[in-house]
């Protein structure tokens, strides 16, 4: 008789559905247990969701209600970013933020501003009248009276930041699997989580889908709010005009976002927006920008900063946020299944509030699965791979653009000769930084943009994509045509001629 086959499933103790902020900083708390978790991305890399485009502000905490989850967590996750980045040796920049005003009437508004953020903790905030304003940030309008000013927030690189925990959860024993949509999932003692590429078991499934976390929620039977989008369109001015402004300008707010921004990035460009326009179902995954958000854009920013020229402007693009319908809040937490958490709704400031929302949820599971007699209860360990071993794997790639003495690119050039070759010029990113951001996993342009800067300067990729593309395809031993811009139906190259090339 013949003996029927089993098919052994991987099992783990948590998957995690999501490789944006959200989902990467949970991996990477989790990382510090003793346990088998698995994080599934759909896209062919991580950081390609709602994270890869939002305007990178650690916001200070004070726009936030202090009866919502985001208020809880905005000003906890700031806090945290300075050990965080510390420790991953990251960049992150506490620039401040200004709320400003132009009529003598809003100072009630900036009291308001004020009472909410002390009562959600946000440290050293202070309303100043329009000399100090303009003593701190000479080319503002003339118009503006006055501002609350928020020490504490910052900017960071929101890319660098997701595959920077990605590469220490990974080193801390994390698999990482991408190009893996989750389809469907069922329970029995177990979750089985069915992806377009494989089956997994876990104890603990963590819906972390930013856009699809109504449509995983559902998957599992669990009531959650239809997640409806607000696109926000951005865009960057050449990196000339660095310094023009120094902190964060915030105009008033409006219902619907913290309004039109000056942005001081982290890299140098100053950026402007975003937008907020609520979009339709169907229109969920639309990111265009046009000439009315621009438009809208420019002018709410002329009135605050009337120097910025509009020809400076090098890049435009558009992030989608997920808004739960009718609860305005993020969705944290356990839910009607057993061993189902949800971390979804995630609109600003998602990306502040990130770790701190990491840090609870990595405590619920590991007490659920203590709890529930699933594992034994076991103790946190503070301490990366890398620290715990003295070993290298996570360490970031040092950057060209940041080295400033002749000595240094000297020693840079004799430890890899690809530093001496300049493949981005106008953000200086050598051959050694696409190699090595290769070898963390990029398999597209975007995924070698997002790790290197590459194609983010003024000439747009003009120069160095095609450079790019014959890294990419000898490193990855794969024809020219294969490697698109960021995964399915976004080709560069159409053929690749040849019959070595087929
Ligand atoms: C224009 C704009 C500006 C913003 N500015 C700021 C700011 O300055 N400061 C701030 O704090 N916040 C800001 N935010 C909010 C912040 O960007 C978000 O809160 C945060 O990025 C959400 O992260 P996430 O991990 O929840 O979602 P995502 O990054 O979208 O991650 C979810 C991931 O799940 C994956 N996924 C979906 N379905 C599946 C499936 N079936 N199987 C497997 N994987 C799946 C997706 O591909 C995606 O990668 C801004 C947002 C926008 C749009």
């Amino acid at each position: 008789m013949k003996r029927k086959k089993t098919v052994n499933f991987p099992s783990y103790d948590v998957v995690v559905i999501g490789g944006g902020i959200i989902g990467t900083f949970i991996l990477y708390e989790l990382s510090h247990l003793p346990l088998k978790i698995l994080l599934l991305e759909k896209e062919e890399d991580l950081a390609f969701g709602v994270s890869k485009a939002n305007s990178g502000i650690i916001h200070a905490g004070f726009h936030e209600d202090p009866k919502t989850l985001k208020g809880h967590y905005c000003a906890k996750g700031n806090a945290l970013y300075s050990k965080i980045s510390k420790k991953l040796q990251l960049p992150f920049k506490r620039v401040g933020e200004l709320l400003v005003i132009k009529e003598e009437r809003e100072y009630s508004a900036l009291h308001e501003f004020m009472k909410k953020g002390e009562q959600n903790k946000v440290t050293g905030l202070k309303i100043i009248d329009g000399i100090e304003l303009h003593r701190l940030e000479p080319h503002l309008s003339e118009q503006l009276v006055g501002a609350l000013y928020a020490p504490s927030a910052g900017v960071i690189n929101p890319y660098e930041l997701i595959y920077t925990l990605a590469r220490f959860a990974r080193c801390n024993g994390a698999t990482l699997l991408r190009g893996e949509e989750v389809i469907a999932i069922t329970k029995d003692n177990s979750f089985h989580i069915y992806t377009s590429k494989g089956r997994y078991h876990s104890k603990v499934v963590i819906n972390a889908a930013g856009m699809n976390g109504d449509t995983i929620a559902a998957m599992m039977g669990v009531a959650t709010p239809a997640i409806e989008g607000r696109k926000g369109q951005e865009y960057l001015l050449d990196k000339k005009h660095k310094g023009l402004v120094k902190h964060i300008i915030f105009p008033l707010p409006t219902p619907e976002s913290k309004g039109t921004l000056i942005i001081p990035t982290l890299d140098g460009p100053i950026m402007l927006g975003p937008t907020a326009e609520n979009m339709q179902a169907k229109d969920r995954e639309d990111l265009s920008t046009d000439q009315c958000g621009y438009q809208e854009i420019m002018e709410r920013v002329k009135f605050m900063l009337p120097a910025i020229n509009e020809r400076a402007i090098i890049a435009g693009f558009s992030g989608m946020r997920p808004i739960p319908r009718e609860h305005h809040d993020f969705i944290i937490g356990n839910t009607s299944v057993a061993g189902f958490f949800q971390a979804i709704g995630m609109h600003s400031p998602g990306l502040t509030a990130a770790p701190a929302i990491a840090m609870d949820v990595a405590k619920m599971v590991s007490n659920y699965l203590s709890e529930s007699k699933l594992i034994q209860k076991q103790k946190r360990c503070s301490k990366d791979y890398q620290q715990k071993e003295h070993h290298c794997l996570c360490h970031t790639p040092k950057k060209l653009r940041e080295v400033k003495k002749f000595s240094e690119l000297q020693k840079l050039w004799k430890s890899d000769p690809e530093y001496g070759e300049v493949v981005c010029r106008c953000e200086e990113v050598s051959l050694a930084e696409i190699r090595a951001a290769i070898r963390d996993g990029a398999t597209t342009l975007d995924g070698v943009k997002f790790r290197t800067r590459m194609g983010m300067g003024r000439c747009q990729g003009a120069f160095c994509t095609y450079r790019a593309i014959e890294v990419m395809a000898s490193e990855l031993a794969v024809p020219h045509h294969k490697i698109s811009k960021k995964g399915k139906k976004s080709t560069i190259i159409v053929a690749t001629l040849g019959k070595d090339h087929e």
